[in-house]
């Protein structure tokens, strides 16, 4: 069993493309593993545990507004905003952030320069 020092200096002595692919392969893991969608179903069903509301502005005056992506969308009769099941839920949320921050990973490991990946990814370093 490889310790995980050992693997940290195997992925220094890697080439770019095989970096590359084993970020690829992390991310896949990391975001579409089958933990994720149970989150999901999770945050659906206590979400509307207590009547559906829009996330907005809280009215309950909804209705479903087609589907996207396969996911349904509703839209608020009052504000007349659309929203899915995960609109501003914290999920929603950090599977975003995970994915701009592989990528700022990746782009890290590339060798480009910390402001530069930022720019590239979206995030505002100088923010937090
Ligand atoms: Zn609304």
């Amino acid at each position: 069993m490889p310790s995980i020092k050992s693997i940290l200096t195997d992925i220094q002595t890697l080439p770019l493309n095989q970096v590359e692919e084993l970020l690829s392969y992390l991310e896949e893991f990391l975001v579409s593993n089958s933990q994720v969608e149970q989150i999901y179903e999770d945050v659906k069903e206590f979400r509307f545990s207590k009547g559906k509301v829009c996330p907005h502005c809280s009215s309950e005056l909804i209705s479903k507004n087609g589907k996207y992506n396969g996911k349904q969308r509703y839209i608020c009769k009052d504000c007349k905003r659309t929203f899915t099941d995960f609109t501003n839920s914290a999920v929603y949320r950090s599977k975003k952030s995970l994915d701009k921050w592989l990528k700022y990973a990746k782009c890290m490991i590339m060798g480009l320069s910390i402001r530069k990946s930022a720019k590239i990814v979206g995030i505002n370093i100088y923010q937090e």
